[in-house]
């Protein structure tokens, strides 16, 4: 009896035992999301020039709110990771993403194609390496252009650490989805900033606008929120004084981790190229459009949100994106001796390339990314300060998804405007080319060369 009950006992052992083993093996086969986070600081420690306009004339002065870099890492049901970097700053040059990215390969074993760098585009952040090179870098003193190579090295070291602190926390999250409106961007083309409280009031605001605030939810499995994601297309420039300043997305940020502790929130600029948050220039108005965005994310999260399936596809590219007919080394020449500082510092900077052998390319190397998470959420990561038609044609075009379109992605090397906007002119159409350093304006099938990049 007592060899029959042992027998029959260790057979109970090994049922359960194997149930127990199918259940695991089971949920194996159906894997969820996992995510990491980490946030280090990035607020300059020391005096530094601010980036993102040209009239400035000294360093900062002090700390209104930090800056942070932002690392969320996602891995889908089958491995295959992404990581997300969000950054306080004006914008990124293509070297600095370079350092990071190679950095990230050996390192980690991240591949280029699996990161995806996103800046806030706020105006009160430090310059950033060579991006806006002969508005910053080439118009200081060279020991202050020391300091801006130094302070890009340091983020360098900050981000690589955050991302490897974000891998080391890869825990179990459900994700899910959704989309919001708030409607503080105003198409800075078409409307007069000064009228624009008046002709707001009467509804009669102008030109295209992008009012959308898509939302990704991290929860875990008990259902904490662990970190959102949103973005919105809109200028980061409420303010403009010389303080170190994260701007209306710092404090929508800091508005959504306030309204849930312990989790991170990462903001993203849409294609807000031609749009700005009116009125403004005062602290006050920047935290006031913060919350205002915070609380149209918070209305998101607190809808019912639809589950995203633990599937990622990530592509990544860099298409030759082409500039218009290039001025030769008379035009060049002549261009250093302009009056106009900008003009001048960008000529000198194309003469000595063009001396030492590098001819100016008639093209640029310009970067295209997109996330597909689960089967509803495509999200695209486009180079440069992209104009709102972009974000618009896409979401017509691709009906029945959810398309989310980050500019000021990867590299920030000018202005991205539309056929339209190319031929209109202005600024957004090529005036701003001066100021990030390219040598004309782009040809005129930009818009369609970067769209068909993204067919799929
Ligand atoms: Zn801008």
């Amino acid at each position: 009896m007592a060899e029959i009950r042992r027998t029959f006992w260790s057979t109970v052992v090994w049922l359960v035992g194997g149930m127990v083993g199918l259940l695991a093996s089971t949920g194996a086969a159906e894997e969820g999301w996992k995510a990491g986070v980490a946030r280090v600081k990035i607020t300059p420690e020391q005096p530094l020039w601010m980036a993102g306009y040209g009239g400035r004339d000294h360093v900062a002065e002090g700390t209104t709110s930090e800056l942070w870099a932002k690392v969320l890492v996602l891995e889908d049901g089958s491995g295959q990771r992404a990581v997300l970097l969000t950054l306080d700053l004006v914008g990124i040059d293509r070297g600095t993403t370079q350092a990071i990215a190679e950095r990230l390969a050996e390192k980690y074993q991240v591949p280029r194609e699996r990161l995806a760098v996103c800046t806030s585009h706020t105006h009160c952040g430090p310059v950033v390496g060579f991006n806006l090179r002969p508005m910053h870098f080439e118009r200081v003193a060279e020991a202050e252009q020391q300091k801006i190579l130094a302070y890009a090295r340091k983020l360098e070291d900050q981000v690589v650490g955050a991302v490897g602190e974000a891998l080391q926390n890869v825990s179990p999250v459900r994700l899910s989805w959704g989309s919001g409106r708030t409607t503080l961007a105003v198409n800075r083309r078409t409307n007069r900033e000064a009228e624009v409280p008046q002709v707001r009031a009467a509804g009669q605001l102008q030109g295209p606008v992008d009012h959308d605030v898509p939302v990704l939810a991290v929860r875990t499995p008990e259902g904490g929120l662990r970190a959102v994601v949103f973005g919105y297309a809109c200028h980061a420039t409420v303010l403009s004084f010389y303080q170190w300043c994260a701007d209306y997305p710092g404090y929508a940020q800091t508005e959504l981790e306030r309204l849930h502790p312990g989790a991170t929130a990462f903001f993203w600029a849409g294609c807000g190229a031609d749009q700005n948050p009116l009125p403004r220039r005062t602290v006050e108005l920047a935290q006031e459009y913060g919350r205002r965005l915070a609380l149209a994310v918070d209305d998101v999260l607190n809808a019912p949100m639809a589950t995203v399936e633990p599937q990622l596809a990530v592509q990544y590219q860099e298409i030759p994106l082409p500039l218009d007919k290039l001025p030769t080394r008379e035009a060049v020449a002549q261009d250093a001796e302009s009056r106009d500082s900008f003009v001048a510092a960008r000529a000198r900077m194309f003469l000595r390339e063009i001396d030492a052998g590098r001819p100016l390319s008639p093209t640029y190397p310009y970067p295209v990314g997109s996330w597909n998470l689960g089967q509803d959420v495509e999200w695209i990561f486009l180079g440069g300060e992209v104009v709102v038609d972009y974000a618009l044609r896409l979401k017509r075009e691709r009906r029945g998804k959810a398309t989310w379109v980050a500019g000021y992605a990867n590299d920030v090397m000018a202005y991205i405007p539309s056929r339209r906007v190319l031929q209109e002119g202005g600024y957004e159409g090529g005036g701003a080319m001066v100021y990030y350093g390219l040598p004309t304006v782009w040809a005129p099938e930009v818009e369609n060369i970067i769209l068909n990049a993204l067919r799929p």
